[in-house]
């Protein structure tokens, strides 16, 4: 599709001006360029802002079709750098209107006086980088060049339109539009016979009021999308008596948020409520029209697991029918290829009651794909449309496309970014790219941009990009690069985000699928706005983290590394932990720890339902003790696993892992039975181990009682329990009397030395700390007996014991004793499958629920137990489907 095509307008030949230099070019003057041009001239840089519209207003001066609306609130949408403007203007809706919007920019600025610093009707062409300068040079379609010191691009995530795929375009002999270049004049489709291509966003907003002017409408849909019901109207007076009552806490509270609106971040679980109050959770929020709302609010799974979310999508999908009366039309319009969320859904106004008229006709693509435009109208492998208007609803190459666009941008030693990003964007926070000194996109792929309200992501990269532009002035810097370390950094921290959440499930705009031969992978940043703020914050914090930095006269700074090493989910943890400002644990005596404890896990969710738990008493080493037993929902008998609680020999008990538990039981398919063995400091060294294998030994014996498969057990544990199943494998070993055939260690406890690097570079902030480990041995066992395999199982003989899965955590002071101890197995012809987790600590693989990354490192542990019990390879995805997730 030629460029002219998309053209609103030719750039204007009048336009020609002489080659400027200035410290800053911005190119684009929407949202982000006008907030730059104003921070950066308040900040006394000159700077010139290059626009290929003929005004302000970006994606608003350029969506002009019926029906262009925002989809997050005004009240939301919106500068809020100056709290007067943020009086000074007042919004009429909800949902402004695209007309609203644009004026609102004019408005903006006028106010700042902005147009005089703006070259419209510029489009640039080119960019690139001279190294003998220190300066970008840019080439424009209006045959100014531009001199800059630093280039921000602030082009867009939507703003580059897909061109059609499809063939015979030209030779339609009626009209054809783009809704994302919408004549300035508008259309007049009034006895049209009209036919949309595409149903996103802006054919979702634009068919009903297409629809209600044309003779006959025909809308052409690839995939159908999940749209809810805007109910646009005056502001709701809820959310303005918020703004209004403390404006600077709602503004504040939006740029923690994980969306960039200001809601709390729900924490019930969906299997904490019962069908009802989910069905009442859903109606409120359909009957909210709220995006934000709908998909952050009723459940706090509904984003990251596949069950969750498929009973919010049950329930839009049960809307949809309600409202299309032609089931064969309502089926077609019903997604089921993609988890709701994962894919942008879109707010209308009648979307689906349109499809209810009778001048409105949908062909389903899927069905029936389009041959050809043809000079008449729309071919398709069936039949055959005339038409007077095609409108293209295609979308945008979103996120990379208008920054490719410019082409070539030549970095440093003549490298071109679109070499660079030939397999995908490559970037360092998503506002900087190795190889490219001083250049910076606002809202680029690795920010987190398109899944956040927009307004406060523009504001964030434009106040730290302008900030770090006065704090290197003051400096004496006049370059700034991400290093090649920090970049790969990112990489590694925007895939462990992706896991995250369910968006890697579906084919978008999101992931570059919907363009052919765009590079595939989640583009933007998945972790949320409040935790990216914060290590944009950290980089800074951390003397410019992963950048490096030159002047002439000054000492070049590079500060190298990566910002984030920990799983993003981990990150979260820690930090809410250490807000917690909790004393010690080992400082509150071992009554005050499992106290603490107790309450601790109180805050967790609720672990997973399960076929049956019951509890039961177990004969110990010297005396009964408790034991909670989790059964799965299918029938048996089942293999039993036996299993050891974390604690340090000192804290929990039968079902302070109850969340492990039942998650395990679930994905094994297996009966878990979780032992209350004997503490210390009541009981010491070797109460513990003792009590493991008497314990392993009863229930072998009671197998069949228990509902279990008769016959050799497999033992499990985490942290000190970890530990009691490895000395039960030895003592089972050693003694006879209980067959065992598996053992899964999950960051055990196996050694008494202290000197491992993992105790020094993870010694605090992980939550088990070094000191806490030093209490936990002193209260358990002597030092004399610290050496005795029972306390130290890697100094026992480990040759002849069952096979064995061993999981460790990357920041976790026990992570080098637990690799030692799968190796030493090894070399002891023990089978030996061994997992170190990535970013994970300690609880990683505990924290059912909480520490989503780790589900990946459960879906292993899993598959090794069956394994063990001769059980097949099951499909994980059908019996817990929130770990489709690609390997540790
Ligand atoms: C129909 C629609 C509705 C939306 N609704 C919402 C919403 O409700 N909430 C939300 O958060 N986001 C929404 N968005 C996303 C929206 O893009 C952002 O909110 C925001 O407007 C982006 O501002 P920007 O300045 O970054 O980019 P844009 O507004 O896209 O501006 C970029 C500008 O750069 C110019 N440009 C690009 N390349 C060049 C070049 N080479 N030379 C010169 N100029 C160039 C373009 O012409 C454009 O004017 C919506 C997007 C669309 C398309």
């Amino acid at each position: 599709m030629p460029e002219a095509m998309f053209a609103a307008r030719a750039s204007d030949a009048t336009n020609r001006e002489a080659a400027v230099t200035v410290d800053v070019a911005v190119v684009g003057a929407g949202f982000a360029g006008l907030y730059l041009l104003h921070r950066l001239r308040k900040a006394g840089f000159s700077v010139v802002v290059l626009e290929e519209g003929g005004d302000v207003g970006g994606t608003w001066y350029w969506n002009r079709y019926p029906g262009a609306r925002c989809d997050i609130q005004t009240i939301d949408y919106g500068y809020t750098f100056d709290p007067e403007l943020d009086t000074a203007w007042k919004w009429s809706e909800k949902y402004a209107t695209q007309p609203e919007i644009l004026r609102y920019f004019g408005f903006v600025a006028d106010r700042y006086d902005l147009r005089r610093d703006i070259r419209f009707c510029t489009k640039v062409t080119s960019a690139t980088w001279d190294d003998a300068t220190g300066r970008w040079q840019l080439a424009t379609d209006s045959g100014a060049a531009v001199s800059c010191r630093y280039y921000i691009m602030a082009t867009g995530c939507l703003s580059a339109p897909k061109p059609p795929e499809i063939d015979g375009v030209k030779d339609f002999k009626g009209k054809v539009h783009f809704t994302g270049r919408w004549p300035h004049e508008g259309v007049n489709l009034k006895g049209k016979r009209v036919a949309v291509i595409g149903t996103g966003s802006s054919g979702i907003q634009s068919i009903p009021l297409i629809a209600e002017q044309a003779a006959e409408l025909t809308v052409f849909q690839r995939t159908p999308n999940f749209a809810l019901p805007a109910h646009n109207g005056p502001q709701p007076g809820d959310r303005k008596a918020m703004l209004e009552n403390d404006p600077a806490a709602y503004r504040e509270q939006a740029r923690l948020s994980l969306a960039g609106v200001p809601y709390p971040q729900q924490m019930e679980v969906s299997w904490q409520l019962s069908e009802a109050d989910r069905r009442a959770r859903f109606e409120t929020a359909w009957a909210a029209g709220d995006l934000v709302h709908i998909l952050t609010q009723l459940w706090a799974d509904q984003a990251v697991d596949a069950d969750g979310n498929r009973l919010v999508a049950d329930l839009i999908r049960e809307k949809i029918q309600d409202v299309v009366k032609d089931p064969e039309i309502a089926a077609a319009l019903t997604p089921h290829d993609h988890p709701f969320g994962a894919k942008r859904p879109c707010l209308d106004t009648n979307y689906y009651a349109t499809y209810n008229r009778p001048n409105v006709t949908l062909v389903n693509l899927r069905q029936e794909p389009i041959k050809a435009i043809t000079a008449s109208g729309i071919a398709t492998d069936r039949r055959s449309f005339d038409l007077d208007v095609i409108v293209f609803a295609t979308g945008f190459d979103a996120m990379t496309g208008a920054i490719m666009a410019v082409h070539p941008i030549t970095g440093r030693a003549g490298k071109s970014l679109s070499s660079v990003w030939a397999g995908g964007p490559q970037s360092y926070l998503g506002l900087t790219v190795a190889g490219f000194p001083n250049l910076f996109m606002i809202t680029g792929p690795g920010s987190p941009s398109v899944l956040s309200n927009m307004a406060v992501s523009i504001e964030q990269h434009t106040d730290w990009v302008v900030d770090r532009l006065i704090a290197m002035r003051d400096a004496g810097f006049a370059t700034i690069e991400a290093t090649e370390t920090a970049q790969a950094g990112w990489a590694r921290h925007m895939a462990d985000c992706s896991m995250l959440t369910l968006h890697r499930l579906a084919n978008t705009w999101y992931t570059g699928a919907n363009v052919p031969g765009k590079a595939l992978g989640v583009m933007p940043y998945t972790g949320g706005v409040g935790p990216y703020r914060s290590i944009c914050n950290e980089v800074v914090e951390r003397g410019m983290l992963g950048f490096r930095l030159t002047g002439e006269n000054v000492a070049e700074q590079c500060n190298d590394g990566e910002i984030v090493r920990l799983q993003p989910d981990v990150r979260l943890v820690l930090g809410m932990l250490a807000q917690m400002n909790l004393p010690p644990i080992e400082t509150m005596g071992a009554q005050g720890a499992r106290d603490f404890l107790n309450e601790f896990n109180k805050g967790r969710p609720a672990g997973r339902p399960v076929g049956e738990v019951g509890d039961g008493v177990l004969q110990g080493a010297e005396g009964p003790l408790p034991f909670k037993l989790y059964r799965p929902a299918t029938p048996g008998p089942h293999p039993i696993v036996v299993y050891f609680h974390g604690g340090g020999w000192v804290l929990g008990d039968q079902q302070s892992d109850d969340p492990f538990c039942r998650d395990m039981c679930r994905r094994t398919g297996m009966i878990f039975v979780s032992v209350g063995y004997r503490h210390a400091p009541e009981h010491r060294f070797p109460a513990a181990a003792e009590d493991g294998y008497a314990a392993t030994r009863w229930i072998a014996e009671h197998a069949a009682e228990l509902g279990g498969r008769p016959g050799p057990v497999l033992v499990a544990g985490w942290s000190a329990g970890g530990n009691i199943a490895a000395v039960t494998c030895q003592l089972a070993r050693d003694r006879g009397g209980v067959e065992i055939e598996g053992q899964l260690l999950v960051c055990p406890v196996t050694d008494c030395t202290y000197d491992r690097p993992s105790y020094t570079e993870n010694a605090a902030g992980y939550f088990l700390t070094r000191g806490l480990m030093y209490w936990f041995w002193d209260i358990y066992c002597s030092p004399a007996d610290r050496a005795d395999p029972r306390a130290s199982p890697l100094r026992g003989k480990l040759e002849g014991l069952p096979p064995a899965f061993v999981a460790t955590a990357e920041f976790d002071p026990l992570r080098d004793e637990g690799i030692a101890y799968g190796e030493a197995l090894a070399k002891a012809g023990v089978p030996v499958e061994q997992l170190n987790g990535h970013g994970q600590f300690h609880s990683s693989f505990t924290m059912v629920d909480v520490i989503i990354t780790g589900v990946s490192g459960r879906v292993k542990m899993a598959e090794a137990l069956r394994g063990f019990a001769g059980l097949p390879r099951q499909d994980s995805e059908q019996r817990a489907p929130e770990i489709s997730v690609a390997a540790e």
